[in-house]
């Protein structure tokens, strides 16, 4: 693959999950209230409808972790 083609494949991926998260929106996203199990702070975190386990990043000290 040549420079080119991985910038339009590149570019073609985030127009894709631009429209995918334009729709999950639509069908509205639910906000989870999660405390961050390193440092406990509260963090709102965005979940499609009927996901309660998404991967997030604490705003406070960056620890990556997962909703229950
Ligand atoms: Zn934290």
């Amino acid at each position: 693959m040549d420079k080119k083609a991985m910038r339009e494949e590149a570019e073609r991926l985030m127009r894709e999950a631009m429209a995918n998260r334009k729709v999950t929106v639509k069908q509205g996203d639910t906000v989870i209230m999660v405390t961050c199990g390193k440092c406990g702070a509260p963090n709102k975190v965005k979940a499609p409808k009927g996901v309660t386990r998404v991967g997030y990043v604490c705003k406070e000290c960056g620890a990556k972790q997962e909703t229950m």
